[in-house]
């Protein structure tokens, strides 16, 4: 157990060091801005939609391990997910975070799992996910750069 622990461990310290779909994304036609005052870690989503699935997904900002692995991973797990997917996604990781048996298979995200055993965290590893739902239902114009 305390193996499969360290492993988790060592999962969110690689997507802390090199977080996967870091950096600005001009083409996104979502956006949305997402801020955890108790720890201080802020983030901005960016996505493609394009017929309701979520093409790409990219975040920039600066924040704790937790929060910086968890968008690193949610970025990941949303390319090529419906908004319903996703909305389903994260109703199974709020309840995995939560200590209760997530609804459905949650994958990579599993190894944000042992964040419920500090509830302090329980935002860091959610910020992403509030984020994910206000950029999903607000709708922003694609940046030009032009
Ligand atoms: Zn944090």
């Amino acid at each position: 157990m305390s193996d499969l622990r360290d492993l988790y461990q060592e999962v969110i310290f690689d997507h802390n060091r090199h977080p996967h779909n870091f950096g600005p994304m001009p083409h996104a036609n979502r956006q949305a801005d997402g801020f955890n005052p108790l720890c201080g870690d802020r983030l901005t989503l960016r996505l493609l939609v394009e017929n309701g699935v979520i093409q790409e997904a990219r975040f920039e900002g600066a924040g704790c391990a937790i929060s910086t692995a968890s968008a690193s991973l949610m970025t990941d797990a949303l390319k090529g997910k419906t908004e319903a997917e996703a909305n389903q996604l994260f109703t199974g990781f709020h309840q995995m975070v939560m200590g209760e048996p997530p609804a459905i298979d949650l994958g990579k995200l599993a190894v944000l799992a042992g964040v419920q055993e500090f509830p302090a965290r329980v935002k860091c590893a959610t910020l992403a996910w509030h984020t994910l739902t206000a950029a999903l239902k607000n709708e922003t114009t694609a940046v030009s750069t032009e």
